[in-house]
């Protein structure tokens, strides 16, 4: 069995200083409303009500997709005209709109009141609204706001402030016990994996936040030390940190390498053996690349363009150059956390175009002069750039599919490939 894993050294040129091009232009991002589909599946008790209007509803109905087999938690109070002209309370609607909801799903233990930039237009509240709320509901249901309004956040920032605002909400630790707390929505899968390689390294207490039920706030305090599981979380760190927890640097877990770093770092925190750490995480690692290895024959060589999406992109652009052999033509954040993401920076190739923010027209005019094999996008320029000829890849679908830990690497890797293989095929 091989030792703990370690960075080769012709590996780490990196891209720590290396200069971003900074574009504060027209922006072709979801709005964090779309951060309501994976938050509402994970957090099972939780119920996400928008106080928005009919696109806002739209949205979520089309991004959630129609498969509803249960009742779904989440809805949008939608603000009509009488709200806008100032005709009616917004507030009074929306205190009637809570209490029938809560009357009629008693199962609802924690409940989200979502601003949207209709809610901020007229200047609803809602931080007001919950506490209200709460005053009535408390203790049998929590009453919580943040914005997914377009005007204040991008994609996956909806959960980076749903998370900040439970922050406030986590208990004090009952002991003083070094406690490892991993942050960020993982699919259950994801998270069942990662208890199991936890406890086979002998890490722990170890929790997840945000939890599977509101009921089980995980404990947050001075010796509490955090492990990002995704990289854009940047308010919730900071509201950890206010509450005395500590940030563990490292890669996010995507890929072999990804997660055995990520592994890594988490053990360097806790403390833990490292023969332990190799029976655990060597067979895995070996595994995930030998999966790898026939998904880069297909990628080696191959350029790929990051168009800003969701804050995924270094961390993915370090997986494809690094473990797929792939060439990083462009790589696009909307926006750049330098401590959170300096583990990546440090393993991206030197040279690697960085852009942070966005200018929609410049940055297409950019991407077709390169005419990179693949072009990872958001939805509303993937079909525009297939027309003319280039091959895409839905960034949504990154943030939709489970793709952290060693046993999801290869499909997280076919998430690339399959674009390629299609197109193969319509050409053939
Ligand atoms: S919050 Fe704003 S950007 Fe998002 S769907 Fe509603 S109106 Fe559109």
């Amino acid at each position: 069995m091989n030792a703990v894993i370690h960075i080769r050294p012709e590996d780490t040129s990196g891209c720590t200083d290396a200069p971003v091009l900074k574009e504060r232009g027209q922006r072709e991002v979801f709005c964090g409303l779309t951060g309501i589909v994976w938050l509402h599946r994970k957090i099972q008790d939780a119920f996400f009500l928008v106080v928005g209007s009919r696109t806002c509803a739209h949205l979520l109905q089309s991004a959630a997709g129609v498969m509803i087999f249960a009742e779904p938690r989440f809805a949008t109070a939608i603000i009509d005209d009488r709200d806008l002209s100032g005709i009616a309370d917004a507030n009074d609607e929306l205190d009637r709109v809570v209490t029938r909801l809560l009357a009629r799903r008693p199962e609802i233990k924690l409940l989200f009141l979502v601003g949207s930039c209709p809610s901020e237009v007229i200047k609803l509240d809602l931080s007001r609204a919950a506490h209200r709320l709460s005053g009535r509901f408390a203790p049998n249901v929590r009453i919580l706001n943040y914005s997914g309004s377009g005007i204040e956040t991008t994609f996956t920032q909806g959960e980076d402030a749903c998370l900040a605002s439970l922050v406030p909400e986590l208990p004090a630790p009952t002991d003083n016990a070094a406690q490892l707390m991993v942050v960020g929505t993982l699919a259950d899968i994801v998270e069942d994996q990662f208890k199991r390689l936890f406890d086979e390294l002998g890490i722990g207490p170890v929790s997840f936040f945000p939890p599977r039920n509101s009921r089980s706030m995980p404990p947050v305090g001075p010796n509490t030390q955090f492990l990002l599981a995704q990289p854009f979380l940047a308010d919730t760190a900071r509201a950890l940190q206010e509450r005395g927890a500590r940030h563990i640097p490292a890669p996010f877990p995507l890929g072999a390498e990804g997660t055995t770093l990520w592994l890594q770092a988490a053990k360097r925190a806790m403390g833990g053996d490292a023969a332990r750490f190799a029976s655990a995480v060597g067979p895995r690692r070996e595994r995930a690349a030998r999966a790898l290895a026939r998904h880069r024959t297909l990628l080696e060589g191959r350029q790929v363009f990051l168009f800003p999406d969701s804050q995924l992109e270094l961390p993915l652009a370090r997986f494809l150059s690094r473990e797929l052999g792939m060439k990083l033509a462009e790589v696009g954040t909307p926006y750049l956390h330098r401590a959170h993401l300096a583990a990546e920076l440090e393993l991206l190739p030197s040279g690697t175009v960085l852009s942070e923010g966005q200018d929609v027209e410049r940055q297409l005019d950019r991407c077709r002069a390169l005419q990179p094999d693949l072009v990872v996008c958001g939805l509303g320029l993937a079909n525009p750039l297939e027309a003319e000829g280039l091959t895409t890849k839905w960034s949504i679908e990154l943030v939709f599919t489970p793709i952290q830990g060693f046993e999801q690497a290869a499909d997280l890797a076919e998430l690339f490939t399959r674009p390629l293989v299609r197109r193969t095929k319509l050409a053939a």
